[in-house]
C-alpha cells in the first residue's frame, strides 16, 4: 500500500474531460427540452468542479494566484452552485445557498492568508476539505428534503454519493490536520490523490443522477396527460379503468357511490349554438363538478357531455343529495356568451359492488341514468 500511488495529472485530465463533457450534454438537454428550473446552474457547476483541479496542475507553470486561489475557487464556487441548482430543482429554500455563500467568502480570506502570508498547503487543504463537507451534506440534505415530487429511487441516488464525499472530506480534513507540512501538492498522500478520484466519480453520479431525474419527471407528466381528458382536464376512462380497483377496495369497508351526469338535449345545444359553445358547456358542467367534490372523491370524463363521479363513504341516500345540489347549481348556471342557453343536466345513482365486476355497477348507474331521461330529464334516480 506503501508504494501505491495515483498519477494526480492524469485524474486530472479525466476529471476535466467528464465534467466537459456532461455540463455541454445537459445544457444541450436544457435548450432542447422544455427548460427545467435549476438545470442551467447545474450545468455549469459541474463545469466549475471539473475545470478548479486543471488550473491546479499548471502550479509552478501559472502564477500562484491563478494555480492556487483561483484554481480552489472555482471548485468551492463550483459545488456551492450545485448546491444552489439542486435547491431549486428540488424546491427547497437556498438557505444552505446563503450560508454557504458567506463560508465561501471565509475560503477565499484563508486562501489568500495561507498562501502569500503564511504559506501552508496542509491548512488550505484543511479548510477546502472543511467547506466541501459541509456543502455536499447540505446538498445530499436538500435533494431529500425537497418538496417537488421526484422519483424517490432517483433522489436516493443523487443524494448518496454527496453523503459519501462529504464523509470522505471530512476524513480528509481530520487527516490533514494530524500530518506534516506539505511541501508540494502534486506529491500529496494517497488521500488527496483519491480526492480526484472521489471527484469524478461524484461528477458522473451526479449526471447521471440528474439525467434519471429528469426523465422521471418527464414520464410522470406524459403519464398525467395520459390520463387526463384535455378539453375539461378531468380525468378520463384510462384513468377510471386504472384506479377503479382502489374504489373497490374502499368499498369493501364503506359504501361506495357511483353517480352518472348527462348534460339534457346536448345535441340540440350543439346544433343550435355549434360545436364550441358545446364546448364551453362540457367544460363549465366538469368545472361545477369539480368544484363540488371532496378530496377523496373523482370524476371523470366517459366521453361526450357524459362524467361519472365516485365518491368513497357515500351511502345512496347521501348521493342522493349530493347529486340534487349539484343538479340545481348547473341549472342555474348561464353561459356569459349565450345567457338564454337553458342548461340542465339528469343523473343516475348506484353502489360500486366490491366482488363484483365494477361494468356490472357503472350498467346500474347507467340504467338509473337512463330512468332519469325517461321521466323527463333534470331529475336524479337510484338503481338499488
Ligand atoms: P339526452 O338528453 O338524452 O342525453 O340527449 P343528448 O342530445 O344530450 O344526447 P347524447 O347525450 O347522446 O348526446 C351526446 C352528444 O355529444 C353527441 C355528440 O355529437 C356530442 N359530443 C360528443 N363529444 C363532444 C365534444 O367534445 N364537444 C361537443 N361540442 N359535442 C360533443
Ligand atoms: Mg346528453
Amino acid at each position: 500500500m506503501e508504494d501505491f500511488s495515483l498519477d494526480m495529472r492524469t485524474l486530472n485530465f479525466i476529471m476535466i474531460l467528464f465534467s466537459v463533457i456532461y455540463c455541454i450534454g445537459l445544457l444541450l438537454f436544457q435548450i432542447a427540452q422544455k427548460p427545467i428550473e435549476g438545470l442551467t446552474l447545474f450545468s455549469f457547476s459541474i463545469f466549475l468542479i471539473g475545470s478548479g483541479p486543471f488550473l491546479l496542475s499548471f502550479r509552478g507553470i501559472i502564477p500562484d494566484y491563478l494555480s492556487i486561489v483561483s484554481s480552489n475557487m472555482l471548485i468551492v464556487l463550483g459545488f456551492h452552485l450545485t448546491l444552489y441548482s439542486l435547491s431549486i430543482f428540488r424546491g427547497y429554500s437556498t438557505r444552505f445557498s446563503q450560508l454557504s455563500s458567506i463560508l465561501l467568502l471565509v475560503v477565499l480570506a484563508c486562501f489568500i492568508y495561507f498562501t502569500y502570508y503564511d504559506p501552508s498547503i496542509r491548512i488550505r487543504i484543511v479548510t477546502i476539505s472543511l467547506f466541501l463537507a459541509f456543502v455536499t451534506l447540505s446538498t445530499a440534505f436538500v435533494t431529500i428534503k425537497g418538496k417537488n415530487e421526484d422519483l424517490p429511487l432517483a433522489v436516493r441516488m443523487m443524494a448518496l454519493p454527496f453523503v459519501a464525499y462529504s464523509v470522505f472530506m471530512a476524513v480528509r480534513a481530520v487527516l490533514a490536520i494530524n500530518e506534516a507540512e506539505i511541501a508540494d501538492f502534486m506529491q500529496a498522500k494517497l488521500v488527496h490523490q483519491l480526492t480526484f478520484l472521489f471527484s469524478i466519480v461524484l461528477i458522473v453520479a451526479m449526471s447521471f443522477s440528474m439525467l434519471w431525474l429528469i426523465n422521471a419527471r418527464l414520464l410522470r407528466a406524459n403519464e398525467h396527460l395520459l390520463h387526463q381528458d384535455p378539453l375539461t382536464k378531468l380525468q378520463n376512462r384510462r384513468a377510471l379503468n386504472d384506479t377503479i380497483w382502489h374504489f373497490q377496495h374502499k368499498a369493501q369497508y364503506a359504501p361506495v357511490s357511483i353517480i352518472m351526469s348527462d348534460v339534457d338535449n346536448f345535441k340540440s345545444i350543439n346544433d343550435q349554438y355549434g360545436h364550441l359553445v358545446g364546448d364551453d358547456v362540457i367544460q363549465i358542467v366538469a368545472n361545477t363538478t369539480q368544484h363540488k367534490l371532496s378530496d377523496s372523491a373523482a370524476a371523470f370524463r366517459l366521453g361526450g357531455d357524459e362524467i361519472m363521479i365516485l365518491i368513497p363513504s357515500c351511502t345512496l341516500i347521501e348521493a342522493e343529495v349530493w347529486a340534487n345540489q349539484l343538479r340545481q347549481t348547473l341549472s342555474g348556471v348561464t353561459l356569459a356568451t349565450q345567457p338564454e342557453l337553458q342548461l340542465t343536466v339528469s343523473f343516475g345513482i348506484a353502489l360500486l359492488s366490491p366482488t363484483k365486476n365494477w361494468q356490472e355497477s357503472v350498467e346500474k348507474a347507467d340504467k338509473a341514468l337512463y330512468q332519469s331521461k325517461r321521466n323527463g330529464r333534470n331529475t336524479v334516480s337510484i338503481v338499488a
